[in-house]
């Protein structure tokens, strides 16, 4: 055995399919998974690994891999199994060659997400066994133990992790590779060809393998029980076996590690000892609802007294089941939130400032630009979910022909899945305008390449030339500078008054881009006697503007865009280097 090392849950994950033998990894970024496939692709150069465009061509990537014959890992965060969810659902079906582990890390609490869901839904819906684990250490091994399972009952297996076992840094003792043979591939399209009659043939056999799932769940050791005082049984699973642990040390606990399908024998006996069962998970009374199916007669407190929303705390858990007052029911106690704004420098900053001038409605996307939706800019009306803000700035300008909408995404978000709404602008003769802000990475998650980036992730020169892509759909598009204010304002509003539909691209790179942080620009200054105070400055919300008695640029942090030179009616300010 290797020396301990202190992993987070998702390197602990990366380090259990390096083990396990995998040799194919793909993903699309979203915080918490991400850093599983950036440590793949840092440590691991024997899995074969790739960024995709987006979490369902991911899945059919990894699929592919797998029915070659490699283990294969493909990870993502709770929302993007969403879009992952069509061959999700049939893969269960069809089964794996060499084993399959999808990775939904969701996030309770919602940290950067545009919704709670909790994913333990998806395992039962599809009919997928799913493990859970509790810390890091168990991150590896349930991914290994997910390799295994997954080959040995021809199913893939999901591992749902949590934002705290993602992050959260504990003790790992890792162990040797396992040699990464590949499987033998056969042909069996009546098992993999999902036509109707074939489709309807596998469902029983799904049936089948769920039963005998169940067996390996009850006699799984990842289904734990430590026995204490019978007054409190507790079942619980994930984080929150910790978080029941410290809340009430003194009663026994089922930790649930293989959670679907549960161990029903195990969970009937360990209720029929206890005097009364709580149950500890956090946001959907997901294990709540199945064990009070299974045991009517026992007295079960759950989601009765704990909150459905949030993240659960040691402190949450004993107010819950102790009744004490003092702490808001129904939401987990939240830290001191601050809103946060564009980075200084950030393109972003004039593309707003311009969009915002020329559009009434604004349909967002998911990325760091829907920072514009928050106040104090709060020019993003809508947000929902990757690649929405195209179709909805197209439904809305066939009901308001009249009105000034724009559609407003970022470039890895548009790979996502924005091109299939804007085939329809062009296919159902829409007249919506939309603004693809194109700053050459995936920012939000930590610049992870996408399709129109310089580079992949193996660095090999694959850029998209987007301009062309849009052209060739038929639709007319202009590429324009979003730190160039007074030109781009004259062409975008042209284009907003035109009555066809268009794509602006906003093309600037991400201020936080190694190669362009490493050439920062000289920062700007305001000549304070050339300052009428007239505030136009501080309107651009840059962080390194400062409303002193007249505005101020904190040097230190200005990179040299110099937005804020343009809009300033006085001249006051200038480059540092040019006075
Ligand atoms: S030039 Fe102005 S807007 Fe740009 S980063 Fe510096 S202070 Fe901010
Ligand atoms: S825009 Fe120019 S004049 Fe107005 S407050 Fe800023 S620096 Fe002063």
């Amino acid at each position: 055995m290797d020396e301990k090392k202190l992993l987070s849950g998702n390197e602990a994950v990366a380090r259990g399919a390096y083990e396990a033998g995998c040799r194919f990894a793909t993903s699309y970024p979203g915080t918490p998974s991400t850093e599983i496939l950036e440590t793949v692709l840092r440590e691991y150069s024997g899995i074969n690994a790739q960024w995709a465009t987006n979490e369902k061509v991911a899945l059919e990537v990894g699929y592919g891999a797998c029915l070659a014959g490699a283990r294969t890992l493909v990870t993502m965060k709770q929302v993007g199994l969403n879009v992952a969810a069509d061959p999700f659902f049939t893969i269960s079906y069809t089964g794996v060659n060499g084993g399959l582990v999808i990775v939904s890390a969701d996030e309770p609490g919602v940290h950067s997400s545009q919704n709670e869901q909790d994913n333990r839904n998806y395992a039962k819906f599809a009919k997928i066994p799913m493990l859970e684990p509790s810390d890091s250490q168990e991150a590896l091994e349930f991914t290994k133990y997910g390799f295994a399972l997954s080959e040995e009952f021809d199913t893939p297996v999901l591992l749902r992790l949590t934002t705290r076992i993602c992050h959260g840094h504990s003790v790992v003792y890792p162990g040797k590779m396992q040699d990464p043979t590949l499987k033998e591939y056969k042909k069996d399209w009546r098992k993999r060809a999902m036509v109707p009659a074939n489709a309807l043939a596998r469902h029983p056999e799904v049936e089948k393998r769920l039963c005998n799932l169940k067996q390996a769940s009850e006699s799984s050791p990842l289904n734990d029980i430590t026995w204490k005082s019978s007054d409190v049984g507790i079942i619980t699973s994930g984080v929150a076996y910790f978080h029941a642990l410290e809340a009430f040390p003194q009663y026994s606990i089922l930790k649930l590690g293989f959670s679907y399908p549960l161990p029903e024998a195990k969970i009937k006996d360990f209720t029929s000892k206890v005097k009364q069962v709580y149950l500890i998970e956090e946001n959907d009374p997901f294990l709540e609802e199945q064990v009070r199916a299974l045991c009517p007669s026992v007295e079960i407190h759950g989601k009765d007294l704990l909150p459905v929303v949030g993240e659960l705390t040691p402190e949450t858990i004993r107010v819950a089941f102790k009744g004490k007052t003092g702490i808001k029911k129904g939401l987990a106690q939240d830290a001191l939130r601050r809103l946060p704004v564009f980075c200084p420098g950030c393109p972003h900053r004039g593309s707003f400032y311009l969009t915002k001038k020329y559009a009434r409605v604004i349909t967002g996307d998911i990325g760091c630009y829907g920072l514009a939706a928050l106040p104090p800019l709060e020019c993003m009306d809508t947000i929902i979910c990757m690649g929405a803000s195209v179709g909805m700035a197209e439904g809305f300008s066939k009901v308001r022909p009249l009105e000034k909408v724009l559609g407003v995404i970022g470039d890895s978000t548009f790979y996502h899945s924005g091109v299939t709404g804007l085939l329809d602008i062009y296919f159902n003769s829409a007249t919506s305008k939309l603004v693809i802000l194109d700053n050459s990475t995936t920012a939000m998650t930590g610049h992870q390449p996408n399709p129109g980036s310089p580079v992949n992730s193996r660095g090999e020169p694959r850029g998209i030339n987007l301009e062309a892509l849009v052209g060739s759909i038929g639709i007319n598009v202009k590429s324009l500078d979003p730190l160039s204010l007074k030109d781009s304002a004259r062409e975008l509003e042209q284009i907003m008054n035109s009555q066809s539909g268009a794509v602006v691209i906003f093309k600037s790179p991400c201020i936080l881009l190694p190669e362009v942080a490493k050439n920062k620009k000289s920062p700007f200054r305001i000549d304070q006697a050339a300052c009428v105070n007239c505030k136009a400055c501080l309107k651009l919300l840059c962080p390194a503007l400062e409303a002193a008695e007249k505005p101020l640029i904190r040097e230190f942090m200005c990179a040299g865009c110099g937005l804020c030179a343009q809009v300033c009616p006085k001249s006051a300010i200038s480059g540092v280097k040019a006075q």
